[in-house]
């Protein structure tokens, strides 16, 4: 049937973390006794204030279409949390509610990027942006690094990278996968290159924001000449565990915000009713009140990496950000587990998927092909019976 697809999907790679979840839930399904470490998502409940406003807005009968860009006095709080959380002056013409970080990023990416312009991924990148800029028939380039850089990239392979086709550059921090965080002064550094070609728009994905064990978050809008061609992306589902309730936001010039919104008009509509009048919730108070989440991911860090590097082969960064570990696994390739030779990192993500029953994702959908990625936001006694069985395979 593939003939009758269109070229777009059938050249389209599905996306490596959501295929590796669905193949571990099919698994679980049959019976198999499964740890799930492949999805980015956080194994806690959603905070009580948050719950009791989205049953209010039930309550108060919030169930019609809502603006496409998002309720009014939800886009007010985000305006709110720029200016608290990063110094951001973005006011409510200048924000897009959507479906998800993801839509907002894909959206971003359709209003810009035109075929043939070159998007450049720093590697590690998420999984997704090279797919949503080959669906605006953009071009990724992309920059490799690895962990003897911490996995950053710095300023001056930025400007090698540029062509008269660059249109568009995202800067993920904190990293999915890595968990790296860029310092003011890197970032700084990245637009004194910026600065030089005012045809590039930087796409800043700060999902990660709050998942954040000490360094400083800067939004890239925030920098000297950046916030006129920065799009600054976040979402709740990483903050407030509320992955599922897909409410992601940009906030950009107001020309681009339109765009988006036009797009969106087209595609989506406005996003979950309810879900935005929760998120308002999650917006107003403090972020303080998730502190207890992101010192329980930062156990879970500590113990992972510790657990981990008693591991013959994993060689591993400490992350400052984010919850997830991307450990170098190229030692065992060539080398032969449970009778199979390990030629990649996704054959070795396999080999333990089918014969540790531990769920990860491959390092090559990220662009880095000699590492893996393990979610840290999973329980510690989850985490500890993975690397056990990840160790006695290995053993
Ligand atoms: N962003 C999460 C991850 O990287 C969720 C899955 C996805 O949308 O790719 O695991």
């Amino acid at each position: 049937m593939k003939q009758y697809l269109s070229n777009k999907i059938n050249d389209l790679p599905a996306s490596a973390t959501l295929t590796m979840a669905a193949k571990a839930r099919e698994m679980k399904n049959e019976g198999v006794d499964i740890i799930g470490l492949s999805l980015g998502e956080p194994d806690f409940n959603i905070p009580e204030f948050i719950k009791d406003a989205a049953i209010d807005a039930i309550n108060d009968n919030y169930n019609s279409y809502t603006p496409v860009d998002g309720y009014l006095d939800l886009k007010q709080s985000i305006s709110n949390k720029f200016k608290r959380d990063n110094n951001l002056n973005y006011n409510t013409n200048q924000i897009v509610v959507s479906t998800g970080a993801k839509q907002s990023i894909a959206n971003a990416v359709q209003a810009l990027v035109k075929p043939g312009e070159e998007v450049i991924l720093l590697a590690p990148f998420w999984v997704s942006y090279s797919a949503i800029v080959l669906m605006a028939e953009g071009i990724p380039k992309i920059i490799k690094s690895d962990i003897s850089s911490d996995f950053k990239v710095d300023a001056e392979e930025i400007e090698k990278a540029i062509s008269d086709k660059t249109k568009m550059i995202i800067i993920n921090s904190p990293n999915n996968p890595s968990g790296s965080i860029f310092k003011f002064e890197e970032l700084n550094k990245i637009a004194s290159v910026l600065i030089k070609y005012p045809q590039i728009f930087v796409l800043s994905d700060e999902i990660y924001e709050h998942i954040n064990y000490g360094v400083k978050h800067v939004s890239f809008a925030s920098i000297a000449g950046m916030y006129e061609r920065t799009i600054t992306v976040n979402g709740i589902a990483k903050a407030f565990a509320m992955t599922g309730w897909r409410i992601g936001y940009l906030g950009a010039p107001e020309w681009i915000a339109k765009a988006c919104t036009k797009l969106q008009g087209q595609v989506t509509s406005g996003a979950n009713c309810i879900a935005q009048k929760a998120t308002i919730k999650a917006l107003t108070e403090s972020p303080k009140k998730i502190n207890y989440m992101i010192q329980e991911f930062k156990e879970r860090k500590n113990m992972i990496i510790k657990l981990l590097s008693e591991i013959k082969g994993f060689k591993l960064n400490n992350p400052d950000g984010a919850f997830y570990v991307f450990p170098d696994i190229s030692y065992y390739f060539g080398k032969e587990i449970a009778g199979k030779i390990i030629n990649s990192a996704s054959d070795f993500a396999m080999i333990i998927l089918e014969k540790a029953h531990v769920a990860t994702v491959t390092g090559d959908a990220f662009g880095c092909p000699k590492n893996i990625r393990i979610s840290y936001a999973a329980s510690q006694e989850n985490i500890k019976e993975a690397v056990n069985r990840i160790k006695n395979l290995l053993n």
